[in-house]
């Protein structure tokens, strides 16, 4: 078998996109993002340009600072491209929207004096069309397709760091969203409690085959999670490559993959220039 075989790799300032196949349900094109910074812009991407399809694990990769959080604040419809468009199902992202469910760091975002069910239930009334009814029975199928209906009528304070996770999760996919945007949510956590959430999560996905955009800058990170993983260079932005990690992927393969990505973000200190 040669690993990394389906790596491509793709000069700087351009980005990686699929020739036919399957229209992605999420498109980003050419996006540029800017900050103004006094009188000045701080250039946060340049050009960055990705497909995501339906159940990939797709992984923003890079250096802190190189606009990942960016990449996925534009793409949850926060902020707005200087150039460039996203797509999701072919509609131009202008605005947030419950289609893409922001999961945040450390599931701290659980509601402290509300039920997981509570929690779960909360962010429902953003959807008018959903009578209270549907609302309960639909939050209480996410609640049992992440394994916590014994633990509907708890809270956070009663529950495991694994726990919250699937609670945050049922929360986020209880609004049928497109696509879940996980930004650095393990982060802040110790190696062993990380690696545990690592796997929970990829047993859900086992489960329920969503589909996420997930930003990291551990390499080891994003070879485990991730199903397809784009490389991005040091400040500002840009994509190096899309590598595909496929799951059936051995220890000694992703060692490969990990090195390869290893030396091109050493590489790309090298080449970087400033916009
Ligand atoms: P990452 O998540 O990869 O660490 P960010 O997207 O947070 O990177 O930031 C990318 C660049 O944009 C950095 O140089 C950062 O300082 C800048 N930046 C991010 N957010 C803002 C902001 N609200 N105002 C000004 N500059 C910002
Ligand atoms: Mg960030």
């Amino acid at each position: 078998m040669t690993p990394c075989s389906t790596a491509a790799f793709v000069p700087q300032g351009a980005g990686v996109k699929a020739s036919g196949g399957e229209p992605a349900l999420l498109a980003v094109d050419g996006v540029t993002l800017q900050y103004p910074s006094g009188k000045d812009l701080v250039t946060a991407t340049w050009r960055v340009s990705f497909d995501v399809h339906h159940m990939d694990r797709y992984i923003l990769l890079g250096p802190s600072g190189c606009g990942k959080s960016s990449l996925l604040k534009a793409v949850g419809g926060f902020i707005r491209p200087t150039e460039g468009s996203i797509r999701l199902r072919n509609n131009l992202v202008q605005k947030p929207g419950p289609d893409r469910m922001m999961v945040f760091q450390e599931f701290d975002q659980l509601f402290p004096w509300l039920t997981v069910l509570g929690n779960v239930m909360f962010p429902m009334s953003a959807r008018e069309s959903w009578s209270l009814r549907d609302r309960r029975d639909r939050a209480i199928s996410s609640i049992e397709k992440v394994g916590l209906t014994q633990f509907a009528d708890s809270y956070p304070h009663q529950l495991s760091g694994g726990m919250k996770q699937r609670a945050a999760i049922a929360r986020a996919m209880a609004m049928e969203p497109d696509v879940l945007l996980m930004d650095e949510p393990f982060a802040a956590l110790d190696a062993l409690t990380r690696r545990r959430l690592q796997d929970e999560l990829l047993k859900l996905w086992d489960d329920l085959r969503f589909t996420m955009l997930f930003v990291t800058h551990g390499i080891d990170e994003a070879t485990r999670v991730g199903s397809r993983i784009l490389v991005l260079s040091p400040h500002p932005g840009q994509v190096r490559a899309e590598l595909a990690c496929p799951d059936d992927f051995d220890a000694g393969q992703r060692k490969v993959l990990e090195q390869q990505i290893t030396e091109m973000l050493f590489e790309s200190k090298e080449t970087a220039h400033e916009h």
